[in-house]
């Protein structure tokens, strides 16, 4: 039965959604409404595949976990008071934690100033995070795109890549196995996994995947790709890989691959949207090993966890080739003035707090604490791993690493497993996470551990894993 549209009912609805919006707490009764409706719009009207999905739902106790608000720069409240530890950190967007006040504030005066730019006259804040962006950043890398997302910072940089390279006559890209870029059809052809692409095929012509590490197979596909005249215009890498489940490459892998890159007149392009803003203990990733790359992507925590932004940071050399028609690539929302706000004062924290020199103490901490839980429990755990607050810890199989995920949600900390792939669990916390949190984070580990189901004995799990 078709529904008729009414106006009437959809100003109920939003009444009712500005009344919550205002209200600061909820009684209990309004509570259990609450959570009954959101549940209930998510089956009807979000996508019900989500509620099978979430820990929140299938964890969550009788009424599901319904967010609330920030309670602090690293905990979140449900709607039924209950308090997070936020290990997840949104995939790695509150690298400053949650609402941090320095970036509130930046957007807060900004909104009260004027929100969005009026497209004529020229935005200050634009400007001055693009000077700030060439400061910050390795090497020659000089001018900035704004956009709204990591896909969109990744969307344009392939586009940039292929607007410098095609009058060159280099075509190909060639990114990584296990990469992840993101989901629009651009960015998805430099993604690599199956099942995000297979029901969008065919995508983007000329994208090739070669396993990520492994400077042979890279020597080898730039010189096939060369034999074929399918020459390379772009390789495109993330320095550490993060959807991918936190994979290190081996040491003097990037630089190499920069060298290649030179050889065969590549550009190469390094997506830094999960690994950048301090995640890994530096800055950005890259920085590990000194390598510049050409291209630069950003976004996830360069909002500050406050705004989303994305920014593609490109040399002169090759950012130039949009001089002449600025228009070539363009968004409307990309680099408003409280998106631009939010970056400014994040990066402000970033460097004023020497986060990512603290991401890599408590990194340490938590790496060494997971990998001694690995030599305690061989039967469940693989091993831990990462570098900075980007970790991963590896479970025998999907089974033991979500019960291990539901374990931590009940000790209300949330990290990062899904029902898909959950043999490796990320721990992705905000930089401010305090030396005291990660203990407790470790301590919940060990229970959670603990806690689950013992194996059954004698078969070697280390062989079978
Ligand atoms: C998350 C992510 C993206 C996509 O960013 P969105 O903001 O979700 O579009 C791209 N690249 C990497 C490395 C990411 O981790």
């Amino acid at each position: 039965m078709n529904r008729l549209p009414s106006s009437a009912s959809a100003l109920a609805c939003t009444a009712h959604a500005l009344n919550i919006i205002e209200k600061k707490s909820l009684s209990h009764e309004e509570m259990k409404a609450l959570n009954r409706e959101v549940i209930d719009s998510f089956q009807q009207h979000v996508n019900p595949g989500f509620l099978e999905y979430r820990k929140s739902v299938t964890a969550g106790g009788d009424y599901g976990a319904v967010e609330w608000q920030a309670s602090s720069l690293n905990t979140l409240f449900d709607t039924q008071g209950k308090e997070y530890l936020d290990c997840l950190g949104g995939f790695g967007i509150f690298n400053v934690g949650h609402r941090n006040p320095t970036v509130v504030s930046a957007v807060q005066h900004q909104l009260e100033k004027q929100p969005l730019h009026s497209q004529e006259l020229l935005d200050p804040l634009r400007a001055m995070l693009a000077k700030t962006l060439a400061t910050l950043t390795p090497g020659k890398l000089k001018y900035s795109f704004f956009s709204n997302s990591g896909t969109e910072s990744v969307e344009a940089a392939i586009k940039l890549a292929k607007a410098y390279q095609s009058p060159r006559g280099k075509f190909t890209f060639i990114a990584a196995s296990g990469a992840f870029h993101g989901k629009s059809l651009g960015a998805l052809s430099a993604t690599a996994k199956s099942t995000f692409r297979k029901p969008f095929m065919p995508l983007l012509p000329g994208f090739r995947h070669v396993p990520f590490g492994n400077i042979d197979a890279m020597r080898t596909m730039l010189h096939e790709c060369r034999k074929t005249g399918d020459d390379v215009a772009a390789v495109m890498l993330e320095p550490i890989q993060g959807e991918g489940g936190v994979i290190l490459p081996p040491a003097g892998y990037l630089p190499a691959v920069r060298k290649l890159c030179d050889e065969f007149g590549a550009l190469l392009i390094f997506d830094e949207v999960q690994t950048g803003m301090g995640r890994t203990g530096k800055m950005f990733a890259c920085e590990h090993e000194n390598v510049q790359p050409d291209i630069l992507c950003l976004a996830k925590a360069l909002g500050g966890g406050v705004m989303p932004i994305g920014a593609t940071v490109a040399t002169e050399e090759v950012f130039s080739v949009l001089f002449d028609n600025p228009f070539l690539h363009t968004t409307t929302f990309g680099g408003n003035p409280l998106a631009c706000a939010a970056a400014l004062a994040t990066i402000h924290v970033l460097l004023e707090q020497n986060l990512p020199a603290q991401a890599q103490q408590k990194g340490q901490m938590l790496v060494d604490g997971f990998q001694a839980l690995a030599r305690e429990f061989p039967d469940k755990v693989v091993e831990g791993r990462g570098q900075g607050l980007l970790i991963a810890i590896e479970f025998c199989d999907n089974e033991t690493g979500y019960s291990f995920a539901s374990e931590m949600f009940r000790q209300q900390v949330l990290v990062a497993g899904t029902l898909n792939n959950s043999k490796t669990i990320r721990v992705e916390p905000p930089l401010t996470i305090t030396p005291e949190q990660c203990e407790h984070v470790l301590s919940c580990a060990r229970k959670a551990l603990e806690g689950m189901r013992p194996r059954i004995a004698n078969i070697n799990y280390a062989k079978i894993c």
